[in-house]
């Protein structure tokens, strides 16, 4: 039996959801601020959903 594991903290979680990772920038004095969705999918726990900015892959 394999358990899956959230790829985002390790922990093993049978409620796992298909996710791209947004990378936030925020702005500063001499920059404005940017967000970075990586392309390639990852799946993540609800708590890691909940605490990190991603967006839900939907298909
Ligand atoms: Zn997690």
């Amino acid at each position: 039996m394999t358990a899956r594991v959230c790829e985002n903290c390790g922990i093993p979680d049978d409620e796992l959801v298909l996710v791209r990772r947004v990378y936030v920038v925020p702005p500063s004095w001499d920059t404005p601020g940017s967000q970075t969705v990586i392309a390639e999918p990852e799946l993540w726990c609800i708590s890691c959903m909940s605490q990190y900015p991603c967006e839900i892959v939907d298909d």
